[in-house]
């Protein structure tokens, strides 16, 4: 396993490389679902360049970017038994040289608008203007994806699209902890009690499943019936429940085919989002 900090390094290594480069972008504090996406990618693609940037430009100030998980050399000693060739481990001045916020914005809009985007304004700004530059860094030939992020990964399909990107872009399964709950880096941020809480969101999805897979199948009854749910479990502070179609992020008001259900919410200071199909 190959370790690169600086942009010429990692552009003499891409060039030396033959056969196909799969590309998986992370922010670090690594567990299994970050790992599914580098065994997918080495089941795929010859080469798997993994990248460990805490991106500064999808933080707003008041959130957690100072105290984000940063445990490299765990994250190190992972990815390199996980097969993937090289990490990418740039600072901020190599990604951003003028400033996070003076170079080259890249932005999608109307999705970005909806969900995460309502309560995290530039957040996905902050996502496309990385995943733009790192690409163009790396030149992967696939890059891939969780669909725990299921509107981030829209957006960078779409950003792909419009900007006639050279890169395939593949999203992968939700890895889950045995009770549920979405694996994710801020998950260690939860108190023991919080811990538990969290899981009411898978629960609380299978309960809309259930009711999904008896025939009802109005999308306000169902996010209110997540909602309720969720109000009698855990004590969440609910941002969004909704269900919506997953190409257009459009709300309909009966279920149509491929919708999947959102939802975010705080436990304490911690955002959680999940999201499940309907199906
Ligand atoms: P992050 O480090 O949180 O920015 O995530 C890096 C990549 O890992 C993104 O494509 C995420 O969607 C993906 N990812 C994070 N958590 C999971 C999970 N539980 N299952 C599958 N993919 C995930």
């Amino acid at each position: 396993m190959i370790l690169l900090t600086k942009n010429e390094d990692l552009k003499a290594y891409r060039r030396s490389l033959k056969g196909t480069v799969g590309f998986v972008p992370t922010m670090g504090g690594i567990h299994e679902g970050h790992l599914s996406l580098v065994k997918q990618a080495l089941s795929q693609t010859d080469h798997v360049i993994v990248s460990i940037f805490v991106n500064p430009a999808q933080f707003a100030p008041h959130e957690d970017f100072n105290s984000y998980p940063r445990p490299f050399e765990k994250d190190q000693a992972l990815m390199t038994a996980a097969g993937a060739s090289a990490i990418f481990y740039p600072t901020s001045e190599m990604i951003y040289p003028d400033g996070k916020a003076n170079g080259t914005q890249v932005y999608v809009p109307k999705i970005s608008k909806k969900l995460c985007g309502i309560t995290r304004p530039h957040f996905f700004q902050g996502v496309c203007t990385v995943v733009a530059r790192l690409f163009n860094l790396v030149e992967p030939d696939h890059a891939f994806f969780g669909e725990k992020d299921f509107q981030q990964l829209q957006i960078i399909k779409q950003m792909v699209r419009d900007l006639f990107m050279n890169v395939e872009v593949i999203g992968c399964p939700i890895v889950r902890e045995s009770d549920g709950l979405a694996m994710s880096s801020r998950n260690i941020y939860l108190s023991p009690a919080e811990r538990h809480e969290a899981t009411q969101i898978f629960q609380g999805f299978n309960h809309v499943l259930s009711l999904f897979k008896r025939g009802k199948n109005n999308t306000t009854f169902l996010t209110e019936q997540l909602k309720a749910y969720l109000a009698s479990t855990s004590s969440f502070r609910l941002d969004y429940a909704e269900i919506l179609n997953t190409k257009t992020f459009k709300k309909s008001k009966l279920v149509t085919p491929g919708d999947r259900l959102f939802f975010a919410g705080f436990l304490g200071k911690t955002r959680l989002i999940d999201n499940i199909a309907l199906e």
